[in-house]
């Protein structure tokens, strides 16, 4: 079966702020885009990189095509799905700004899908009381034992995640347009290290892992 991975790094980045979008900064001895492909070459086939559209033009040698994003994340990974080849059977969605994914996260969810299901996403267990608000009034306290905090790389059959993202609809993460469609997605435990840089802090935590991590 032909694995292949969509890394999105389209994003602009705003809640980090700065001039640079998170994902081009530097994090160790590379950028943190390199890091979040340099996981997903070592377990897929091929990698689609998408990109802001004034960055297309860029040198990416490390990866099989570079495309340009959308408007948003969900544009952007239909932009990535229009690249794959043809014989492409899974393919893993990864966020540009998660650099930590190790490549046994990537074959826990492939082989997820590998083994029937439609969709797998890693999956952590929530560690703070989640409550569900109006503007500064609180509704409800949600029961946390029934929550995982989701992350990304998510494997999906291709097919499935094609017709999911048909609608033209938009979700923050894929799987849930397949929840929507009624296919399945099963949770594969998830990775603490795997976070997604969204504010400066989150920097200075990934560069301490980073740093015992071999190149
Ligand atoms: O905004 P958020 O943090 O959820 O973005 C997750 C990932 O999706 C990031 O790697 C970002 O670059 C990417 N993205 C994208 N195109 C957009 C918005 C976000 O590729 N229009």
């Amino acid at each position: 079966m032909s694995v292949w991975a969509i890394v999105v790094a389209a994003g602009s980045g705003s809640r980090f702020g700065g001039d640079e979008p998170k994902q081009y900064l530097r994090l160790g001895d590379r950028r943190v885009l390199d890091w979040s492909v340099d996981a997903a070459r070592s377990a897929t086939d091929g990698i689609v990189l998408v990109v802001a559209p004034d960055r297309v033009g860029d040198l990416e040698p490390s990866v099989d095509s570079v495309v340009a994003g959308g408007d948003t994340r969900s544009a952007s990974v239909r932009a990535g799905l229009a690249a794959l080849p043809p014989d492409c059977d899974i393919v893993a969605v990864h966020d540009g700004a998660r650099p930590l994914a190790s490549a046994a996260l990537y074959g826990s969810v492939v082989d997820a899908v590998r083994a029937g299901a439609d969709a797998a996403i890693p999956g952590l267990a929530v560690t703070d009381t989640i409550k569900r608000v109006a503007g500064a009034q609180v509704v409800e306290t949600l029961d946390r034992t029934e929550l995982v905090a989701v992350q990304t790389p998510q494997a999906f059959r291709v097919d499935v995640l094609r017709r999911a993202h048909g609608s033209g609809a938009d979700a923050t993460d894929d799987a849930a347009l397949i929840e929507a469609a009624g296919g399945s997605v099963v949770v594969v435990p998830g990775e603490a290290a795997n976070t997604k840089l969204t504010h400066a802090l989150d920097l200075a935590a990934l560069e301490s892992i980073a740093v015992r991590r071999p190149t």
